[in-house]
């Protein structure tokens, strides 16, 4: 099928796709096209204009912060995120997640915020940075703000940004023990998940231990966080033992739908199998980092 007829504005600048926005209610954004461009063929969507982002070279690329996170602009394509040397050292539970997504060809076209502000209850971005208690940047006409992941999903589709906002960038906090996990189970290689799961320890706050944040995606009507299965796992908890219990837990957490694909029940077994799989991936992934910690400190 076609898309609808619409005007296409290449914009120039995050000031100029700003203005374009005020201009144009009913106009979108266009960054790697690969939700947007087959929703406009199906005529699911029908934007009078195309803002299209990709000269705006600001909003692109991977920078490190002074606290040991990252700064990563909305526009940097999945591949980027895999690759980049920054992103698989200082937020590697990213990298794996964007690895997942669909083939080579959809990773090079599609980027991080698109991602995010499309907001596919079953997408490996969006359960990520929310794994990863991650801020997401959104610039509008009255200038930036700042959002917790854990505001910004609201549900089927729908975020916290408004039809005049820009997701500019995503910041990760640094990366804490080496303890994440990232699993998902899917019909075939690149297909979307039926159902995945994700854990990172992030920094608590001054003088406290990590925070251990599960979030399992494809289950509910957006990527969810697991907080009855996170009681089971604290800092000195993060035990393969833990796991168990936090993999019975997190089943209730959710609200399955069923469809083609599988069974609501089915599902919400996934999610028991895989956030357990998860927390004995952090587990021996933080003490393969202590012992290797232990043995450079003993080694003469
Ligand atoms: C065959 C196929 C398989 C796929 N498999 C997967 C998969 O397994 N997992 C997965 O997660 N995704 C999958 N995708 C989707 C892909 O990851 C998309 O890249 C992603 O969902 C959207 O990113 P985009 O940059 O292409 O955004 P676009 O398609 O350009 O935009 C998507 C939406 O977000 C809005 N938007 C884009 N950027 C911004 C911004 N910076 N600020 C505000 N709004 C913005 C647009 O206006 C639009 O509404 C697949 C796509 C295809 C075609």
């Amino acid at each position: 099928m076609k898309p609808a007829p619409f005007a296409y504005v290449r914009a120039r600048s995050l000031d100029e796709a700003l203005g374009c926005l005020v201009a144009d209610p009913e106009a979108k954004i266009l960054a790697g096209g690969q939700s947007l461009v087959p929703m406009m063929n199906m005529r699911l969507a029908r934007p009078s204009t195309l803002v299209d982002l990709n000269a705006v070279a600001e909003l692109s690329g991977v920078d490190a912060a002074a606290d040991g996170g990252l700064a990563i602009g909305a526009l940097t394509r999945h591949t980027d995120l895999v690759t980049s040397p920054l992103v698989r050292e200082r937020a590697p539970l990213l990298a794996t997640a964007a690895a997942h997504i669909g083939h080579r060809a959809i990773r090079n076209r599609g980027t991080l915020g698109g991602s995010l502000a499309h907001a596919d209850p079953a997408a490996e971005l969006p359960a990520a940075v929310l794994a990863l208690g991650a801020t997401l940047v959104a610039a509008g006409p009255g200038g930036r703000r700042r959002i917790a992941a854990d505001d910004f999903f609201l549900g089927l589709f729908a975020t916290a940004l408004a039809a005049d906002e820009i997701l500019v960038a995503v910041e990760t906090p640094p990366h804490r023990d080496a303890a994440w996990g990232f699993a998902e189970v899917a019909r075939r290689a690149g297909d979307f998940a039926i159902a995945g799961a994700a854990v990172a320890a992030i920094p608590g706050d001054v003088g406290r231990s990590a925070r251990v944040r599960l979030v399992a995606f494809g289950v509910d009507d957006r990527p969810i966080r697991l907080t009855a299965a996170e009681i089971h796992l604290g800092d000195p908890a993060l035990t393969p033992d833990a796991a168990a219990a936090a993999g019975a837990a997190a089943a209730g957490c959710c609200h399955p739908a069923a469809d083609v694909h599988a069974s609501a029940e089915y599902r919400r077994h996934l999610v028991s199998v895989l956030t357990e799989q998860v927390v004995r991936e952090a587990a021996g992934r933080r003490a393969a980092r202590r012992e290797g910690e232990s043995r450079w400190s003993q080694s003469p």
